[in-house]
């Protein structure tokens, strides 16, 4: 790592990680996660410091307090707080945005941080007035009733909002379906709407990092995004003039191909480099 990149991360305000890929592993016996070398290490010296970090996981299959208890039992010192998904950022974007009533095509999982938020969370395929947003996340679960509930809400003038919008994911046997991308192919081709992407890589996503990490939205270009995923965390960093370091432990093998908005600053092969600049 270049010296003037191992500064700025020594210096940095918070840190932003990926959990696949990146700190952890899905472990396929347990059905849990397993370390990456160094990455328990790295976030107790975060926490030691008084460093206030996050993991943001693109993923809506369950609610963020169970993947901060599957971290926690790997050994990382993560509390429920510092666990986000893009449904605690859509929770976010919706209040803030005044939206009250939202049809979330998603499990219990997906709806769970728009629940707390106090939203009025309506089911899949629920016949339901005044619908303001439709909402759409992991959902291996969705049929043809759902598909007509949720054009009818778009029709009525609900906005069609997004955990994710990308194809495919890695899985430990090949390319997964990214359920909400082709939900959305759905619903887009019915009602002619545009999903607007609330998870990572937007801008939503790392405003609700942020607030999290008790930050003002001017401190974004002092904090570090660690990830895997070169459209997912390396353009959300550079986007937002955030320093990226992408991991070459998950999807990413090089930067040599990757377009400027998706290249890391740094690519470390683990993430000893992180460890020696804060020590
Ligand atoms: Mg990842």
């Amino acid at each position: 790592m270049k010296p003037e990149i191992a500064a700025r991360a020594s210096d940095a305000a918070g840190f932003v990680f990926d959990m696949d890929g990146t700190i952890a592993l899905g472990d396929r016996d347990s059905g849990g996660h397993k370390a990456l070398p160094h990455a328990i290490e790295l976030l107790e010296t975060l926490k030691r410091r008084g460093t206030p970090f996050v993991v943001f996981t693109n993923g809506t299959a369950k609610p963020p307090a169970a993947y901060a208890a599957s971290l926690r039992k790997a050994g990382f010192p993560v509390e429920d707080r510092q666990m986000l998904t893009p449904s605690s950022s859509a929770a976010d974007w919706l209040v803030r945005g005044g939206i009250e009533r939202v049809r979330v095509l998603g499990n219990e999982g997906c709806a769970a941080p728009l629940v707390e938020a106090g939203l009025d969370v309506v089911a899949p395929g629920a016949e339901a007035e005044g619908v303001e947003a439709v909402y759409t996340g992991w959902f291996r679960e969705f049929t043809f009733p759902d598909l007509e509930a949720s054009c009818q809400s778009l029709w009525d003038g609900a906005r069609l909002v997004t955990a994710s919008h990308v194809p495919f994911f890695a899985t430990a046997n090949g390319r997964g379906i990214g359920s909400s991308y082709a939900i959305n192919a759905m619903l887009t081709a019915m009602t002619g709407k545009r999903p607007r992407v609330l998870g990572k890589p937007s801008r939503t996503a790392l405003d609700t990092a942020l607030g999290v990490m008790g930050l003002p939205k001017r401190a974004v270009k002092q904090i570090v995004v660690v990830g895997d995923d070169p459209a997912l965390e390396m353009r959300m960093a550079n986007s937002a003039g955030a320093l990226s370091i992408g991991m070459a432990t998950g999807i990413m093998a090089g930067d040599a191909e990757l377009p400027e908005r998706d290249r890391p600053a740094a690519l470390l092969s683990d993430l000893s480099p992180l460890l020696e600049a804060l020590a």
